[in-house]
């Protein structure tokens, strides 16, 4: 009797424990848009325009990406709930717009956002279904209006080169939070103006001050912002 009690308590103590494992998958959110110009420009990618046509110039959704505090984070994390367009089909004209792809060949940007599902949105299962995390996220493109906050302080993207310093106070004067700036070359080897992270709590609900930045990807203290 004593030792069928011991290992009751033994098996709710691992229950416990598992369920708090479970509820700390991740530290925080990147929230991560691509301007289309430089995706375009770069050395390494050609673009194509998707099926609708070319998107507006203006910054894009690549993703919100759940993150650890030590810069690693977690992938591919549940292969039973795989995209399913039919739960988003009430968001598809917003993503088209917000969230378009821009890789060849020219598509509808379905094999995009079921990438982003499955290798990302899997792992933030504890607080996003498939339908809250893209709305949350087009709702956080909205709120964040990087292209605004940078034309406010006359940074346009024409072609010419602005100091990084500027573009990133610029960024935190419009969202009210530091972006890690993300740079690439164009086909002549110049920086430019690629991605621009931000960073959301765990439960998905606020920008916050990012923990920690991403590694290795520095920008010159001058980048291109191309047109697009
Ligand atoms: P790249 O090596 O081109 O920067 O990133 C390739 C892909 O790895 C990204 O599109 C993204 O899916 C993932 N990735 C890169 N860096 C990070 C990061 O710091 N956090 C998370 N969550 N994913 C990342
Ligand atoms: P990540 O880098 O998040 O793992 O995912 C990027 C993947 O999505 C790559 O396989 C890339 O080819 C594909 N992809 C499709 N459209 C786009 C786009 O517009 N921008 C970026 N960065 N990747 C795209």
């Amino acid at each position: 009797m004593e030792s069928k009690c011991l290992l009751l308590i033994y098996l709710l103590v691992l229950q416990s424990l598992a369920l708090l494992c479970a509820s700390q998958d991740f530290d925080f959110f990147y929230f991560v848009q691509q301007w289309p110009g430089a995706y375009c420009d770069s050395d390494k990618n050609s673009c194509c325009y998707p099926t609708t046509g070319k998107p507006a110039a203006d910054f894009s959704i690549h993703g919100l990406w759940p993150n650890y505090n030590d810069g690693s984070y977690p992938q591919n994390c549940d292969s039973n709930n795989p995209f399913d367009a039919s739960k988003i089909s009430d968001l598809i004209s917003n993503m088209r717009k917000n969230w378009p792809s821009l890789s060849c060949p020219s598509n509808d940007g379905e094999s995009f956002w079921s990438h982003e599902w499955e290798k990302h949105g899997t792992c933030s299962e504890s607080v996003f279904d498939q339908h809250s995390y893209f709305e949350t996220t087009l709702g956080l493109k909205q709120q964040a209006n990087l292209l605004r906050a940078l034309k406010a302080a006359g940074i346009e993207p024409d072609g010419s080169s602005y100091s990084l310093e500027n573009i990133k106070d610029a960024i935190k004067e419009g969202s009210g939070y530091t972006p890690w700036i993300e740079c690439n070359e164009d086909s002549s080897g110049n920086s430019q103006l690629y991605q621009v992270y931000l960073c959301l709590d765990k439960s998905g609900s606020n920008l916050i001050e990012c923990p920690v930045f991403p590694k290795g990807k520095r920008c010159g203290s001058e980048i291109e912002f191309p047109n697009f």
